[in-house]
Formats: structure tokens, sequence, C-alpha cells
């Protein structure tokens, strides 16, 4: 049994996805050819946004958007420090200050309790000015939006969705992707829609920061990337990786189906054994991990190994333990449900084409 198994999506696909990739081969507009426009119309429509901007990988999404909102040194942008490097590393590569939240100990997503905490601790110290929140749809499952949105009005910050694990989610019928002022996305291979290679979107209904967007993923360009009105970066997608990617986002529902179906298959299975993942009402997850609690994980690990079934840490090492944030100075107590969280989690197998295979 795989982790995640790529190949069994491929050979599902792979009439189709050949296909588009020797459209791409023989038309030969590698960087930003009709594929690229093709697959932002698309994304926009599947997650119901006015413009949907690709880009080089999930991490450059998120670095656009705190560009976009003009992040920068002596800001503080909050953030769970349970979640992947990269949602931290963009605050800190802008300049600006990640402030650490707390976790949610039903979903493991930002604790919107704690978050105004910290909020409310950051204005009290005036050494920052709280700028913005990134909230993060961990294994798929939205963050708490509506929650998190009302703070974010409250203290007049800006809101940025990382849902590089959350494409495909939603709440009430909202899609990930379409939460806060920005939303990002990953096409990292591994993550819900994920393509051949690094790739990345961006979401937002702000036609301002659109225009943005699309100036700094080529070179801060103004007429064209000759003509530059600002310090931008290289980072869009090749139109291969769209090729792929608009096959891949037109099979993605009925994966999807799969994907819930494979969770509820572990639930009636697990839930007697393990702390099992909840999912609140009207949410749906994408499930990018399908992630248990164990007291004692590696004897759990252990035990699903010798059955042949491969397991993963998704995350052994929170943000504000992490050597690149020693400067920060934090220290380990600070954050009890995410330090928790970090000891005893665990992830299974999950993949739309878990039948065809286990
Ligand atoms: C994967 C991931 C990213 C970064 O995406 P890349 O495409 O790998 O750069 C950012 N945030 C979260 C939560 C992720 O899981």
């Amino acid at each position: 049994m795989q982790f995640i198994d790529l190949a069994a999506q491929y050979q599902h696909l792979k009439t189709k996805i050949d296909a588009r990739i020797q459209t791409v081969l023989d038309h030969g507009n590698y960087i930003m050819g009709p594929e690229v426009q093709e697959l932002e119309a698309e994304l926009a429509k599947y997650v119901g946004v006015k413009h949907a901007i690709t880009c080089a990988n999930g991490t450059d999404a998120l670095t656009l958007s705190l560009m976009a909102l003009d992040i920068k040194v002596g800001d503080a942008v909050f953030c769970p420090t349970f979640t992947f490097f990269a949602t931290a590393e963009v605050i800190a590569y802008e300049g600006a200050t990640p402030v650490f939240v707390d976790s949610d100990a039903a979903t493991f997503n930002i604790c919107h309790v704690d978050l105004e905490k910290r909020i409310q601790a950051t204005i009290a110290e005036g050494k920052l000015i709280p700028k913005a929140i990134i909230a993060v749809d961990l294994f798929g499952l939205p963050a708490n939006y509506p929650e998190i949105q009302k703070i974010a009005d409250r203290y007049n910050l800006k809101l940025v969705e990382d849902a590089a694990q959350g494409f495909g989610g939603s709440i009430d019928g909202k899609r990930a992707g379409s939460f806060g002022d920005i939303a990002t996305t990953s096409f990292f291979p591994a993550k819900p829609l994920g393509c051949y290679g690094d790739g990345g979107a961006i979401f937002t209904n702000n036609d301002e920061y659109a225009e943005l967007i699309k100036s700094y993923r080529v070179h801060g360009k103004g007429s064209d990337k000759y003509d530059n009105v600002s310090i931008g970066m290289n980072s869009r997608l090749d139109t291969i990786q769209a090729a792929i990617l608009l096959e891949k986002l037109a099979e993605f529902p009925i994966e999807l189906i799969n994907r819930n179906k494979a969770a509820e298959n572990y639930e009636v299975s697990l839930s007697g054994k393990y702390k099992t993942p909840q999912v609140p009402e009207g949410y749906v997850s994408s499930w990018a991990q399908y992630t248990l609690l164990s007291a004692s994980r590696d004897t759990a690990m252990a035990m699903f190994k010798e059955k042949g079934i491969p397991t993963m840490v998704y995350y052994r090492t929170c943000m504000h333990m992490q050597t690149a944030f020693d400067y920060l100075g934090y220290s380990v107590g600070s954050f009890p449900v995410a330090e928790k969280l970090a000891k005893s989690v665990f992830s299974l197998p999950m993949h739309p084409y878990m039948d065809a295979k286990s």
C-alpha cells in the first residue's frame, strides 16, 4: 500500500493527460501559454472567486499575497504554530514578525480564542503593528473562518487563507480559497489537487490585489516585462503543469467524493481505537491527510507498519520550536495544545484511488 498513490491516478487519467501535454509540445508556448489562462478561469469558477492567478508554488503564492498586502518590517502577522514551515517562513521573508497562535484541540486548526489573546498581547506590548492573519486549512479542513473573519474585522487586520491543503473543502457550501482577503493554494504533487512538479495559485475578489499579484509574479512588470514598476519576482506556473491540472481539476469532484468515502471507511474501522478526525457541522474536508491521535504514537505506527500500512507524522515540530525561529524567543509550554498535537498525531494513507489498490 502506498501513502499517496499518484501512479494509480495517472493510470486513470493517462490518455487525457498525455493528450494535453502533447498539445503543449505542439504549440510550444511553454511560458504563460493558453492552458494557463484556461486553468485560471476554471479555478476561479470552481472556487467561486473573481480572480485566480497561478504561480510557481504554494510558498510563492503566500509571498505574493503578503506583497500585495504590503506586509513589511515592523508588522505582526498571526499564524498557527502547528503548520507547515512555509506559512510562517513567508512572513519572516517579507521582514515582518510571525506571531504564533495555539491550535484548536478538536480541529487542529488555529484557535480563534487564542488568536484574539495574542492580538491583544501584541497591541499591549506596542512593539509591532498588527497587520494580518494567515489561517491554514490544516489536513484539508477549512479553518473557522466565520469566527476568524470577525476577529480580523474587529482589529482591522487582513486575512489570508492558506488553502495549500484545503483545496476542495468548504463551509456551508462556500469553497476553500474563497475566504479572507486573499487565499492561496499549492499544486505540489501530494496536495489534494497536485500537478507533476511545483505549482500554486492565489484567489481573490479584490481587483487591486489581483493586478498587483499579476505584476509581482512577472518581475513587477508594468505594461510588459521590460517595463518594471516595482520589485517583484519570477513566479509563473509552467504551461505543461497547467495542462496537467486542467485534466486533474475536471476529475477532482469525483476524487473528492472518493477521499470522503475513504475517510468514512477509516472512521468506521478506527473510531473505537483511536481519536479520529471530526468534521464540524456544515464543513467539508478535502482530506489532504487523515490524521489520528495516539498517546503512544510510536507503538501505533509500528502496528500499522506490521500490517503493511505506511504512516507519516505531520508535524513533529511546531513553528515556535523550529531552529530558524529561535530568534523570536519562544519557549516550550507556550502553546500547550499544539505541542501535544506535535507529540501525538500521525497520518494514514489517503488518496482517491484507495479501493482500487488496497
Ligand atoms: C505545502 C504547503 C505550503 C507550500 O506549498 P509549496 O507548493 O510546497 O510551496 C504552504 N502551506 C501549507 C499549509 C502547505 O501544506
